[in-house]
């Protein structure tokens, strides 16, 4: 069975070092340092400017990328659950999350969030069961179908900030959300894996 893109190749890594490619890693570059920890034959401490978090976030990418499962390419919707998740028990000022109730897409992105012990507010919106990428083709996932969402979980008696994250691959929907639903909406990686070091300031390595 061929297998769903989870679009790893677009993972931006390079942008998240300092690109000013001075050598003391013992690499001729950044983008090489980057080749080299992608196959294996060094580490992202070994980066005299990247911090522990950011050091953790590349190891955490590392470890999804092995860990989740092989998602098959759909011919069909698979729905999962909607609603409302609290992970790590959010507070306040915690970040929410908005996804698609594809059941691939929620092992997918539960499998990213397992390797943080930050909190989050997880939306699974009813996008019939639609991966985001499939669900903007069959606009299953539109500005209604979240601003609803919002209403149906109450999350916005649970957060201070009107602040939502979207999946990258969503960013046209940015404007139409932002106006109907008075919420900001800053967009995520179009890779879920990318997560960890899109966030990597609060990305909290659980403990061993
Ligand atoms: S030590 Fe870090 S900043 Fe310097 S070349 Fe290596 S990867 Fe780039």
């Amino acid at each position: 069975m061929s297998s769903a893109d989870l679009y790893v190749e677009k993972i931006a890594f390079q942008r998240y070092l300092s690109q000013i490619d001075c050598l003391q890693c013992g690499y001729p570059s950044c983008e090489a340092f980057i080749e080299a920890i992608k196959a294996g034959s060094t580490k992202p401490s070994d980066c005299a400017f990247i911090s522990r978090n950011k050091a953790y976030a590349f190891e955490a990418i590392e470890k999804i990328t092995t860990l989740w499962p092989d998602v098959p390419l759909l011919t069909h919707p698979r729905p999962g659950v909607t609603g409302l998740i609290e992970l790590n028990s959010p507070s306040p000022d915690s970040l929410v999350l908005v996804s698609g109730n594809n059941e691939y897409t929620e092992q997918v992105l539960m499998t990213v969030l397992g390797t943080t012990i930050c909190p989050f507010f997880v939306i699974f919106i009813d996008t019939d069961g639609n991966t985001v990428d499939m669900s903007m083709i069959y606009q299953t996932l539109t500005a209604q179908r979240v601003s609803e969402s919002i209403q149906s979980t109450h999350v916005e008696e649970k957060v201070t900030v009107r602040e939502l994250m979207l999946p990258g691959l969503a960013s046209s929907l940015k404007g139409d959300i932002e106006r109907l639903t008075g919420w900001n909406v800053r967009l995520g990686p179009v890779c879920a894996a990318e997560l960890p070091l899109f966030l990597s300031e609060i990305w909290i390595e659980p403990e061993k």
